[in-house]
């Protein structure tokens, strides 16, 4: 029974989208397994693709204003160019008013906002409109109406959202069409709206297979423009936006940061000697050894070559110093000849070392790990460069 499920899920995993790795299935159904630099360009783009609906909505509302005014008459049509008046303000307003902040929840509040207007207007225009008796051309644009719901749940498609955030938008568009048809009960037509409802519900099922596969795209791209092919880990540039982000975070709540610039020690010996296929190798190995012994919250990026960046929040000089050398003590790997891997590390932390940006902070752990270089090699520095170095001298294992 266990294989037989197993063979299922197996076949069923060939389904999923090929661009993701068998670990990364999990962000497509929850936004929680999403990394701070994912959640923060998803953000972003949700928000910038808000304005763009926005816009589009803000010009096409006014001016099927002149249909209304050709097909129905004068009290009716009145009222409707108010509503769509005060829609296209409301749109104008969330175009303007509104930036990308990289927050998710700014992100969902703009996508709220941008739904609930043509709701809200949906649902008066549709009460309005069932207190009269109309005839062909009329009734003809009258039914253009009631098609407002399956625009919208079809736009939900255009924004790359996981499976839970699909369902709970999927299921409000889908109450807000209830609601609007309790409203109208007395002159409903019970199996044109019963078929409508069915129609919207396929609809949100093929919106949420367009919205996931760009989602999964997404994460795809993101992680190939933020991880380093060789190692798997953050590289150089998205590691600088994570810094500056943990450097805000950590002087908002007046919190230590510590960074840790770490250079593998007389590395180029392994590519002159075993060749640089054995040096990508160790480098794989080193890696996976720092990441096994740092915290979950630690972020690891590699700077270039045989140089990485560790960087550790809410962690004061001590305590840095301690996860260094408990890193090291578990080994870094070991070098082609069999002796251990050994590192020189600067070590530089926000609230000692008084710095004033996340620039310096990292440049103040580079020098110190030129300083570790100088001194000796295998080791660990983190006084400032004028006064007596502090270094704990480290034995890998
Ligand atoms: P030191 O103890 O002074 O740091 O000596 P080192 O040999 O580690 O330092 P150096 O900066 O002279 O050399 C770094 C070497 O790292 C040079 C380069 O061949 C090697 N390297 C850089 N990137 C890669 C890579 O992606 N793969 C491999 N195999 N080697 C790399
Ligand atoms: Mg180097
Ligand atoms: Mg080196």
């Amino acid at each position: 029974m266990p294989s037989l499920i197993d063979l299922l899920l197996s076949r069923l995993a060939t389904l999923l989208p090929s661009e993701l790795k068998s670990t990364e299935f999990m962000k497509l159904v929850i936004p929680h397994r999403h990394s701070m630099l994912m959640s923060q360009r998803r953000a972003t783009l949700i928000v910038n693709r808000v304005r763009l609906f926005a816009f589009l909505f803000a010009v096409l509302t006014p001016m099927w204003g002149i249909i209304d005014l050709m097909v129905f008459t004068y009290p009716l049509w009145l009222g409707l160019a108010t509503f769509r008046l005060l829609a296209c303000a409301a749109f104008a307003c969330l175009l303007l008013f509104y930036r990308p902040s990289g927050n998710l929840f700014d992100a969902y509040r703009a996508v709220a906002l941008l739904f609930a207007i043509p709701t809200v207007f949906y649902i008066a225009s549709h009460t309005l409109l069932g207190g009269y008796q109309l005839t062909q051309a009329s009734a003809m644009v009258a039914t253009g109406y009631a098609f407002l719901p399956f625009v919208l749940m079809a736009g939900l498609a255009i924004f790359p959202l996981t499976l839970l955030e699909n369902l709970v938008m999927a299921s409000i568009l889908l109450l807000a069409h209830a609601l609007a048809g309790y409203l109208s009960w007395t002159t409903l037509n019970w199996p044109s709206y019963a078929g409508g409802f069915w129609l919207l519900i396929l609809i949100a099922g093929v919106t949420s297979l367009a919205s996931l596969s760009q989602l999964a795209f997404m994460i795809a791209l993101v992680r190939q423009a933020i991880r380093d092919p060789l190692t798997g880990v953050f590289s150089r540039g998205s590691g600088q936006e994570i810094l500056r982000l943990q450097w805000d975070t950590a002087r908002r709540h007046d919190t230590g940061l510590a960074v840790a610039f770490i250079d593998l020690d007389h590395f180029k010996q392994i590519n002159d000697n075993y060749g640089h296929e054995a040096g990508d190798l160790v480098l794989r190995e080193c890696t996976q050894q720092m990441l096994a012994s740092l915290r979950s919250t630690d972020t690891l990026l590699r700077w270039g070559g045989e140089e990485f960046v560790v960087i550790m929040p809410d962690t004061d000089r001590e305590q840095a110093r301690l996860a260094l050398s408990r890193m090291i003590r578990s080994s870094l790997g070991r070098r082609p000849d069999g002796s251990p891997l050994t590192a020189s590390i600067g070590l530089a932390e926000r609230c000692v070392d008084f710095v004033e940006s996340a620039e310096e902070l990292l440049d103040l752990a580079d020098k110190r790990m030129y300083l570790a270089k100088t001194s000796g090699r295998n080791r660990l520095c983190f006084e400032a460069a004028g006064e007596t170095p502090s270094e704990t001298p480290l034995s890998a294992a």
